[in-house]
């Protein structure tokens, strides 16, 4: 093997390649919007499997370069004084890097890609021994295909603490360059052990992790969370005939489900012997839903179903994808029969703001086309 390609097992090659190309526009479109809420949430869990993955590579290699007995961040080649011994000991590392790095490519691709952003290139790497320079060419097109600035602003966030820990080690006193046998070029004396350097990742992940956590909520904000198509009834059957009552309800809000100002729709409805189907358009009203398995969501279904008024609550379900809007109407004691009536609806998402059943504007038959 050239001797030259020995450095390059050195880099910190982040992040898991794949070629499906976006608009290059992409990366200056703003994070804080709805549509990038499941990509958010993907790329957490992403980060938080690889954090944890580089952090039991770090349990497996510390026992494996050991100084003086011990793990350690570092080796030193100048504290070597045997020519031979220090140049059998830089192979040594070489190799173990090699291994190191198959299984860091083995974790990426256990964990994957992220979930919610569609596919985009993340690769991008750092020398993180001789130059400490991030690979810019690689960086820039990751950015450019990330699905929003600020994700593709951590790329580089995430590549310079490599650089900035690379610089710290270059620099730190006593640290000399020397030059291994059929070397062309020298190299420097303290080298990263592959623990140090997983340990490094699962630090770089961390630091996305906190930062898309932050973000996450903002994004969540810009969200018009809507249901529809529940359609509450109750049958009162007497010797005239049934009478049956009931109502339509949809509803939005724009922001936390749980603690925003919903606005309902409904349209009350009868249908009796002799008047047959009447419907009302109600005003728009404000409303609340409550989080599923609140305490608030209790004492409010006790007061329905015990108190003499009937009614229906709206619930709010986080923990399935989508989430769930549940309607649960309890009804009055004279309908047949009077027992809760549940509808479970996904939930459907847009930006707040933009109305999700405008069609797009016609095309102006007066301009024209080309
Ligand atoms: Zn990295």
């Amino acid at each position: 093997m050239h001797p030259r390609s020995n450095v390059v097992v050195l880099a910190a090659a982040c992040g898991i390649a794949c070629l499906v190309a976006l608009p290059a526009h992409a990366a200056t479109e703003d994070c804080i919007q709805c549509k990038h809420v499941d990509c958010i949430k993907g790329l957490i869990k992403q980060k938080t499997a690889m954090a944890a993955g580089y952090d039991a590579l770090a349990r497996k290699w510390d026992p494996l370069v050991k100084v003086e007995g011990k793990p350690s961040d570092t080796v030193d080649f100048n504290t070597i004084t045997d020519a031979s011994d220090r140049n059998d000991f830089y192979r040594g590392m070489l190799d173990k890097f090699r291994a190191f790095a198959e299984q860091e490519n083995d974790l990426a691709s256990q964990v994957g890609q992220p979930g919610g952003c569609g596919a985009f290139a993340t690769e991008a790497s750092t020398d993180t021994f001789l130059t400490c320079a991030v690979d810019k060419t690689s960086l820039a097109r990751s950015r450019e295909q990330a699905p929003c600035r600020q994700i593709g602003d951590l790329m580089a966030r995430h590549e310079a603490l490599h650089r900035d820990r690379c610089i710290a080690r270059k620099r730190s006193p006593g640290n000399h360059m020397w030059k291994p046998d059929d070397f062309p070029f020298f190299v420097p004396g303290i080298m990263q052990t592959p623990a140090a350097h997983a340990r490094e990742e699962a630090a770089a992940y961390r630091m996305e992790i906190a930062a898309l956590t932050a973000l996450l909520p903002k994004a969540q904000a810009k969200c018009e969370i809507s249901f529809t198509g529940v359609t509450t009834s109750c049958r009162i059957p007497s010797p005239a005939g049934t009478t049956e009552m009931g109502q339509d309800i949809e509803g939005k809000v724009c922001g936390d489900p749980t603690t925003a100002s919903w606005t309902m729709h409904t349209v009350s409805w009868v249908r009796a012997p002799y008047i047959g189907l009447r419907r009302n358009n109600d005003p728009p009203w404000q409303s609340d839903c409550v989080a599923k398995g609140s305490t608030i969501e209790a004492d409010r279904a006790r007061l329905f179903s015990r108190g003499p008024g009937a009614g229906w609550m709206c619930v709010y379900d986080d923990s399935t994808t989508p989430p769930t809007i549940i309607i649960r109407n309890f009804r009055l004691k004279p309908c047949s029969p009077n027992v809760e009536q549940t509808f479970v609806r996904p939930v459907i998402r847009h930006e707040c703001g933009e109305d999700p059943a405008k069609p797009p504007p016609p095309p102006d038959p007066e301009l024209p086309v080309g």
